[in-house]
């Protein structure tokens, strides 16, 4: 089989997106599946949705398109604030879209006249990430705009966290993103429709007993691809923390002495880390590299150690005997590890289990369907 390939497997990103979906229905949100750290992957996105989801939320317009283009007809929301440059595109394959800019706001309206639709517009309120928003104090007049302009339709606000700066979804911001909302209304008329109070560092907050007020939507990536709490790294009980695993070929075993020589050509201080030379530690070469992979985010096997990577080459000490030139070697990856991976040219995707069916009740079935894309 082809390496390195990054295997999917669709029935536990199902069961990771239905239990998130159930958990959250019963508080009042509903889950908007955000498929950028899989550049869109259509498959992945139609799990997401076969999990519950209510629809898709993209970054970029490459990716929305290739969802279209693989025939998903669901409402797909762009998250990252519209390209002035790319206004005509996003309304013929966005129904809505987050935004922070008047002038783009009044670019997609007049686009949206062109097409004879309206777009849905969210505003995105600044609440201490300090990456996209408009100051909470300035959101009533934009919307007021939003709202008078043809061609747009004010749909809700929206908040973010733990991107950029690290802030937590406190319960304290989710009830002052509550206040905004019912401010916004009573400022600019419409009923906001959608109250999205952020992506998955808000679960902790959402699974709590914690008012959940007008928060009605959460725009969830990482928790349901890779189980995973995006503040703490720590796995969310009830979730697969193994959906996507990443598949290496060895390429070279050796007996190099596992510490560099002294008085390398390189000064430069290398980021080679040490194993103990004992007798049964072996160094391996993968071929994987720093363009196919975050290699720091890569987990690695008991017995393994990371010990440097370059563009093509992955060097790893290990004690076990099974890793011979020709091998696979498996392992997890975190966030950054995937994204990078997910849009590695020289890594094939491999999808199981892609059906939903009657094996979902069992989530240890044994049924396996593979496809490739
Ligand atoms: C990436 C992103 C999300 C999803 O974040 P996850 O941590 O993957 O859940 C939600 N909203 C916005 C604006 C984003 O950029």
């Amino acid at each position: 089989m082809n390496c390195p390939r990054i295997e999917v497997d669709l029935r536990k990103l199902r069961h990771n997106t239905r239990t998130v979906v159930e958990r959250l229905k019963g508080r009042g949100i509903r889950v908007t599946g955000v498929t950028k750290a899989v550049c869109g992957h259509p498959a992945i996105a139609q799990a997401m949705l076969d999990g519950g989801a209510e629809g898709l939320a993209e970054a970029r317009l490459s990716n929305v398109k290739r969802l279209r283009r693989a025939g998903m007809t669901c409402p797909i929301t762009l998250i990252r604030t519209p390209l002035l440059s790319q206004v005509d595109n996003i309304v013929q394959v966005c129904e809505v879209s987050y935004n922070t800019e008047i002038s783009v706001i009044a670019a997609l309206a007049a686009a949206a006249l062109r097409q004879n639709k309206v777009h849905g517009v969210i505003l995105m309120a600044e609440m201490g990430d300090l990456r996209e928003g408009i100051m909470p104090q300035d959101i009533g007049y934009i919307g007021q705009q939003v709202v008078d302009m043809p061609g747009v339709a004010l749909k809700g606000i929206g908040a973010n966290f733990a991107c950029l700066s690290g802030i937590v979804p406190t319960a304290t911001k989710m009830q002052a993103l509550t206040a905004l909302a019912n401010e916004v209304e009573g400022q600019c008329g419409p009923f906001l429709e959608t109250v999205s109070g952020g992506n998955s560092a808000n679960l902790p907050w959402a699974f709590s007993s914690r008012a959940t007020g007008r928060i009605n939507d959460l725009r969830i990536g990482e928790a349901i691809l890779l189980g995973m709490d995006p503040i703490t790294g720590d796995q969310i009980g009830g979730l697969f923390r193994d959906t996507f695993t990443l598949v290496a070929e060895v390429i070279e075993t050796d007996a190099k002495p596992v510490s560099p020589l002294l008085g390398a050509a390189d000064p430069a201080p290398t980021i080679i880390r040490l194993v103990p030379a004992t007798s049964e530690t072996t160094r391996i070469i993968l071929a994987l590299g720093n363009q196919d992979v975050d290699v720091a985010g890569l987990s690695m096997p008991a017995g393994s150690t990371l010990i440097g990577a370059t563009s093509d080459h992955l060097v790893i000490g290990t004690i076990d005997p099974k890793l011979c030139v020709g091998s696979e070697m498996r392992f997890q990856m975190n966030y950054s590890a995937l994204i990078r991976a997910m849009a590695a040219p020289d890594i094939q995707t491999n999808l199981h289990n892609d059906r939903p069916g009657s094996q979902e009740i069992d989530a240890n079935g044994p049924e396996k369907h593979l496809a490739l894309v």
